[in-house]
Order: structure tokens, then sequence, then C-alpha cells
């Protein structure tokens, strides 16, 4: 019997998006994505602006605070991820200067990048940079959401960030190992309902490279989607675009293996949710870290946000120099320890209750890749509580962006309009809830990989799903409480 997700998707269930014709030859044409990475800097240009001399005084109605804390993280974690994977990723203007500088231009290709194009250091090559960069950002939390100027230099820290590593290091090295951003949107790619793959694994076998390469074990450089041609790019992200046991994890979903397979063999996929997650392969203590350090920061950030301690916020908003001492050691030891060390706990029961021969710290890591369905969604059942009470924030400031008294729309003097605030809940619950099932029912296929035989599978499970039961609890409790 075919393996199921949520016993209703068949797991190797696939649509491929780019059979329409229309679709294929949009994302092979080089137009795409660099028109929507102009617009969006367009965008982010006023973002930028609003963040220096746009109403510091009064953050909640400050066009840059509004559309990238409500709007594009609003966004980011209720429709981007879970639905289109890293599809921000391919239409993100702050990288775009610096690979503009590797490619010296804009459409055409020129396959030699300039720059030094070194390798990223190989101890650097994992989520650790990116998780400690995530959490040094959360941080100064309290400012990013009340200081404009704040989010103006977290972006320009980004943009200058990537132009300079991009002319050291090859490609999208900073996107890949750097980007406080990358990490959580890496990690939670793997429940994303679209994938791109190769769409026949024996035309790629096939692809005609020279027999010496064949014979010398290196044809997989010689394919057009890793070496590049004169239609597109060797894959920015150092991925291998046609091995099929590939996450999404590191695709930053740009389209270049569309434009460079002469096969026209690369598909845009619908697939059924979280099935990376099951692939049993790759699996690391960095991104098992940045699934406790999501869970965790959510927590943290309703706590500070919407919870009910007053000296949260005070912490977190650096009142006292000591106040704001406390909330990053708080904080920092939450995230790196205790809530790690509590999972590490219940690792050690399902180690012993299912006897397996793999190492506890396999074990461990395994099952820390339960924890991204129900981290996701408490971070969507946070942003539903944003959105719902503070978007009507953004049809103000999007008439005065700079908070000079303009009403470009009209909408300038829109009030303050919570929007159904009383379905916040059961929408927080009901998300956490089918965050729960997916954890527990991937949390078992993993079971099955790490434990020998069904019997013990269960028993190895127990802990665990005790241990995402009560965490589940703990949320519902917190969010609607
Ligand atoms: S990794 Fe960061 S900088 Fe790079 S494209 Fe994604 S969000 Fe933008
Ligand atoms: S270029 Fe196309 S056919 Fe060749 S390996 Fe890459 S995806 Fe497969
Ligand atoms: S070229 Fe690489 S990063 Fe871009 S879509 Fe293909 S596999 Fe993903």
């Amino acid at each position: 019997m075919k393996d199921k997700i949520l016993g209703i998707f068949p797991l190797d269930w696939r649509y491929d998006i780019t059979s329409l014709p229309y679709v294929r030859s949009v994302l092979k044409s080089r137009w795409v994505p660099f028109l929507i990475i102009v617009f969006n800097l367009f965008f982010f240009t006023i973002i930028l602006m609003a963040g220096v001399v746009g109403g510091v005084s009064a953050g909640n109605y400050n066009f840059a605070i509004m559309f990238v804390w409500i709007l594009w993280w609003v966004m980011l974690m209720l429709v981007f991820v879970p639905f289109f994977s890293r599809i921000w990723c391919s239409t993100c203007p702050l990288p775009a200067f610096g690979e503009w500088i590797q490619r010296l231009g804009f459409l055409k290709v020129r396959n030699k990048l300039f720059g030094l194009n070194r390798k990223w250091p190989k101890q650097l090559k994992n989520m650790w940079l990116m998780n400690f960069l995530f959490l040094g950002t959360t941080y100064t939390t309290g400012f990013l959401t009340t200081r404009p100027i704040a989010t103006f230099i977290l972006l320009m820290a980004i943009i200058l960030g990537s132009v300079v590593l991009s002319t050291v290091f090859e490609r999208r090295s900073f996107c890949l190992y750097c980007c406080p951003v990358s990490g959580f949107q890496g990690l939670y790619s793997n429940i994303a309902m679209t994938e791109i793959r190769c769409k026949d694994p024996e035309v790629c076998r096939n692809h005609n490279v020279s027999t010496r390469a064949k014979a010398l074990g290196c044809d997989y450089q010689q394919r057009d989607c890793v070496r590049g041609n004169e239609n597109g790019y060797a894959c920015p992200w150092l991925e291998v675009p046609f091995n099929q046991n590939r996450r999404n994890t590191y695709c930053g979903m740009c389209f270049e293996c569309f434009k460079t397979c002469p096969y026209d063999n690369m598909a845009f996929n619908l697939r059924p949710p979280a099935t990376d997650l099951v692939l049993d392969k790759k699996r690391g203590l960095d991104e098992a870290w940045k699934a406790f350090m999501m869970l965790g920061i959510a927590i943290f950030f309703f706590l500070i946000m919407q919870g009910p301690f007053g000296f949260l916020k005070d912490w977190a908003n650096a009142k006292t120099l000591a106040g704001y001492l406390s909330y990053i050691s708080v904080h920092s030891t939450f995230n790196l320890l205790i809530f790690p060390g509590i999972f590490f706990v219940f690792s050690y029961a399902s180690h012993a209750l299912g006897r397996t021969e793999l190492p506890l710290k396999r074990v461990f890591i395994n099952f820390s890749y339960t924890l991204v369905p129900l981290g996701l969604m408490a971070w969507i059942a946070f942003s539903v509580g944003i959105i719902f009470a503070n978007g009507s924030y953004l049809i103000h400031v999007i008439s005065d962006p700079f908070g000079w008294g303009w009403n470009l729309l009209g909408t300038a003097n829109f009030p303050w309009t919570p929007f159904m605030t009383g379905m916040v809940p059961y929408m927080q619950i009901g998300g956490l809830l089918l965050g729960l099932a997916l954890s527990l029912d991937i949390g078992f296929k993993i079971a099955r990989q790490t434990f020998k035989n069904r019997d013990e599978a269960v028993m190895g499970f127990y802990p665990i799903a005790a241990f995402l039961t009560v965490t589940t609890m703990f949320l519902m409790w917190l969010f609607t409480g």
C-alpha cells in the first residue's frame, strides 16, 4: 500500500504546473523573475525611505514597519512558505545588487562571473551561522517593530552584506549561509506544497555528456543545469537540480534550471504537504536547532507582543539596560539550551523504549524534524493574530508612506479597524491542531525509519507524541487563554 500524508495524500503524488505550455514559457523567459525583482526593488526603496524619513514617533503608523513586519512577514509564514516554498527568494530584491555585480549585467547570460568566486568555508556550510544571525536579529525585535530606523538598518545590512560577500564568494553563498531569514524559509519549505525537481530521471541519466567524463565519474558537472549554458546560469544556489533526492531547503526557486535544460526536463510540481520531512537524508543538528529555535522564538514573540506580561515588552524595548540584558539572556538560554534540553529528555526516553541500535544523537536529530509542522503552525497562529488585529494600518500608510500628510489613495484617514478578531482564536486552534496532526503523522513515519520494526516504532514514538501533544496544548493555552 502506498504511504500517504495524513492517510489522505499519496506521498508520490505530483502535478507539474509547467505541463501547461504557457507557464513553462513564462518560467523559461529571462524576464522572469527579473521584472518581479525590479518591482519589489521599487517597493523596498519606498520601505527604506520610510524607514529613515517616515513617522518615527508613531511606529504603528510607519510604512516600513507595517509593510515589512505586518504584511511581508505574515505573507511569508501564511502563504509563501507553506504553499510555494522559497518563492520569495526568487523575487527578493535584497541580494539583487550582489548578483547583478557578479553577472555584470541584468539579462544577458555571462557564465564567467565577476569576483573572486571563492568557495564558502567547509566548516560553515550549514545553518549554524544563520541560526545565530537570526537569533541576534530577534534581540532587536523590540526596536524593529517600533523604530523604523531599525528596519532600515536591518535591510541595509542584508543588502550590503550580500554585495560584499558576492564579490568574494561564489554565486548565492550569502543567501545559502548568511541571510538571517534564509534558514527558517529553508527549513519550513520542507512542508511546502510545491517543489522544483526533474521530470524524468531517465532523461537526466541519458543526458549526452562526454564518455571520458562518465568514466571519470564527474559527468554530472557537464550537465547544462549544473554548469550553465548560453540560455541560463549554473544553479546559483549550488544545487544539483536533477537530483531527485534533494529537499526544498536550499533551492531558491530561481528557475535558472528551466532555462538551461535543453530537454525541458525540469518540473514545478504541486505535491502533498511535508513530503520532504520524510526524506531520510541529510538531517543535521544545525537544522534541528533551527526547528527548536523557531518554535521557541514564536513563543517568546507572542509573550512579548501579545502576552499579558508587560515587563517582558519593557525588557525587549530596552527601557532599562538591565531589563534588556535579562531579555537577551533568558531568550537565548531558553531557545538554545532549555527547549532543546527538554526535547533531548524525550528523545532519550524514545531511544530507551524503542531499543534501536542507532545512536541517541540520530534519534534526537531525526525526531527534531517533527517540530517543523507544529513550528510553522505556531508562526501562522501568531501571524493570524497580528494581521486581523492590525492589518487596517496598511490601508492607512499606503496613502501616506512617508508620514508627510499625503493622501495618495484617499485612505490616509482610514481608522484602525480590527477585523474578525472573534474568529482568530478558532483559527489559531484549528491551525495548531492541523500542525499537531501533521507532526504526529510525519513523526510516526520517522519512527518507522528509526526503529527496526513496527512494534518498536510504536514504543519509541510514544514519548515524542507526548511531547508534541503537550507542546500543542501549551501553545493553544498561550494563544487563546
Ligand atoms: S536568502 Fe534572504 S536575501 Fe537571499 S533571496 Fe532569500 S530572503 Fe532574500
Ligand atoms: S540539463 Fe536537463 S536533462 Fe540534463 S541533467 Fe539537467 S535537468 Fe536533466
Ligand atoms: S537553478 Fe537551482 S535554485 Fe534555481 S530553481 Fe533550479 S535547482 Fe532551484
